[in-house]
């Protein structure tokens, strides 16, 4: 998998795409949230489930199905307060599918341990990319991803995640800056 840190940084490029409102702290933390919750089949790995499994890591909580349940229960539990299948509760339960599923697909761009499995449970076959510039993270927790091993991964994340995320804000944002421009020259424009 990239770090977790790469997951985030993508979670927060999706969310500048996807939303041109001012989203709370609630948002951005479940975007996060999302991008990182595949990774917890690692825990599997203690019950003796295979890497290999439909349910081994990067099985099922790796698939398009299980980004699709998430998506809809973290709507339905956190916007209560957004009118239950109105258009922005579905682009909620979208955005948040969306996000869990760019876990799958940044992990089949890393060369590292198996494939994905972005249709468990109808299929086993385990995907990658044939382009896969990403590092592996290493497995051992924040003090090995800062050490000497985590360095290359640090480097192709800040390149194929960072750079790209950076790019895409500053595009949304300059987009979102024409648009204000412009609805306020029109309005100016009606009051004179
Ligand atoms: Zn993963």
């Amino acid at each position: 998998m990239p770090s977790i840190i790469g997951h985030t940084i993508a979670s927060i490029a999706l969310g500048n795409v996807y939303s041109n409102r001012k989203e709370d702290l609630r948002f951005w933390l479940l975007a996060a949230y999302c991008s990182l919750i595949p990774d917890g089949d690692v825990i599997l790995f203690y019950f003796d489930v295979p890497y290999g499994h439909m349910f081994g890591h990067r099985g099922f909580s790796h698939s398009i199905l299980f980004a699709i349940i998430i998506g809809f229960m973290v709507t339905l539990l956190f916007f209560r307060d957004v009118p239950h299948m109105s258009p922005r509760w579905w682009r909620y339960a979208v955005f948040f599918s969306v996000v869990t599923a760019s876990h799958g697909l940044l992990d089949a761009l890393t060369y590292g341990g198996y494939g994905v499995g972005f249709f468990v449970p109808f299929s086993g076959q385990r995907y990658f990319f044939p382009w896969r510039p990403i590092e592996v993270a290493p497995i051992g927790g924040l003090t090995k991803f800062f050490g000497p091993e985590g360095w290359p991964v640090i480097q192709s994340e800040l390149l194929w995640i960072g750079i790209p995320t950076a790019f895409v804000i500053a595009v949304m944002r300059i987009m979102q800056h024409r648009k204000n421009r412009d609805v306020a020259s029109e309005s100016s424009g009606r009051t004179v």
